[in-house]
């Protein structure tokens, strides 16, 4: 596949490249060049349009529930109607699965589903029944028993003490995940839970990462208060979720960028809290949220003035409206560039994936050509609208522009 006369935005902040010729053989990227003369019969003139990297979402849950995604899912149930069967869910998923594709999402991190559904997902898109971006899953998270957990169930795997730490890690392995998710505080969504403190004990947590790091996965800390904070990034962990008390240590962002930590600051989750689902929240949560927002914006300022690679973590619904969430960064004080880099290359840095989020000789062919100039209005990016192709691992899976002209072929 041969994309001709393309401005080219690589996803490592260099200045955007003009007329370049970006050549695809089979799932990768085999050279980016120059037009030079008429295009070949057999290119893809994408008529000065910008290319990208596939955007990749840090900080996703996988699910069939779609009760923060109104409109998405089917109606909800109503009194008096059968009961849905749970297999319905299947199809949400697939339907999920496409309009991720569709909106130029090709990779996920998923950072908790139920009952494994993302790995059920993940292994029908490898499998081929269906077209659905890469997806890379934690499995169950590992928590210590919390009320968190009476309300997550299969979400979680709790465990206490550090023997049954390692062994809940190994379980995720056995269950398939890709890396390992752990909640260093409680959680900003539970009413019984100080999100505050840390919740593992530094013999827990240790345990949870050096049991992860030996077997070869990465790991991913849902960090709220500055407790957990410490322990995290203490012991080693790869990623940092929310993490938005961060800006009140400064010191441990420079520790971070040091050891290349990456911060999903996930900003998109206290706006759902504090603005958009006030009716299905507790008030004392709602009201919690207000401050966290605000403590999550001035971290996104404090992480980027430490050199703390970002990444574009949406924790929201409706799939497809994931970089909503690189909106926010950006409205946040991010430069439209810096947004598409953390969309992008700092996101597939949260993934451990090095051959994703670029454009350049050897990278996966993830691909984005799009309509409008995202560096003047990153709102071009968010949704399908302006999606004029979109390419994963070297194949045409969304765009207006696919039906047309060559790109049969
Ligand atoms: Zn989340």
């Amino acid at each position: 596949m041969l994309l001709w006369n393309a401005r080219v935005i690589d996803g490592t902040g260099r200045p955007p490249r003009e007329r370049a010729v970006v050549r695809i053989d089979e799932r990768r990227i085999a050279e980016v060049g120059e037009t030079g003369g008429p295009a070949p019969e057999e290119a893809i003139d994408v008529g000065g349009r910008t290319l990208l990297p596939g955007l990749i979402d840090a900080h996703a849950h996988v699910s069939s529930d779609v009760s923060r995604s109104p409109g998405f899912g089917p109606p909800p149930p109503l009194h008096g109607e059968a009961p849905r069967r749970r297999e319905i869910g299947y199809f949400v998923l697939a339907k999920s699965a496409r309009a991720l594709l569709e909106a130029g999402i090709t990779s996920v991190r998923d950072v908790g589903s139920y009952d494994d559904e993302a790995i059920v997902l993940r292994e029908a898109t490898r499998l081929g029944l269906l077209d659905g971006p890469r997806i890379l899953s934690c499995a169950r998270i590992i928590s210590a028993t919390s009320p968190g957990g009476a309300i997550f169930k299969t979400m979680y795997r709790e465990a206490d003490g550090a023997d049954e730490m390692r062994r809940a890690v190994r379980e995720q392995l056995r269950r398939g995940a890709d890396f390992i998710k752990l909640m260093a505080t409680g959680a900003r969504s539970v009413v019984a839970e100080d999100p505050e403190p840390a919740q593992m004990t530094t013999e827990e947590l240790h345990a949870v990462v050096d049991e992860a790091h030996r077997l070869g996965v990465r790991v991913a800390a849902h960090v709220e208060g500055l407790g957990g904070a410490r322990l995290a990034v203490a012991e080693g962990v790869d990623t940092i979720e929310h993490g938005l008390s961060l800006h009140r240590d400064p010191a441990l962002l420079e520790a971070m960028a040091e050891r290349g930590m990456v911060l999903v600051p996930t900003l998109s989750t206290f706006h759902d809290l504090a603005e958009r689902f006030t009716d299905a929240f507790a008030p004392v949560l709602v009201e919690q949220a207000k401050r966290q927002r605000e403590e999550a914006y001035a971290t996104l300022l404090a992480a980027r003035a430490a050199g703390v690679t970002l990444a574009m973590g949406h924790d929201s619904g409706p799939p497809g409206d994931n970089a909503l969430e690189l909106v926010r960064m950006v409205a946040g004080g991010l430069s439209a560039m810096e947004g598409i880099v953390a969309a992008t290359q700092g996101s597939a840095r949260a993934l451990g994936l090095d051959d994703v989020g670029a454009i350049r000789p050897g990278a996966t062919a993830d691909v984005l050509v799009v309509d409008g100039d995202p560096l003047d209005d990153v709102e071009v990016l968010r949704g399908p609208e302006r999606m004029w192709l979109v390419v994963r691992d070297g194949r045409v899976v969304a765009g207006r522009g696919r039906g047309s002209g060559t790109m049969d072929a």
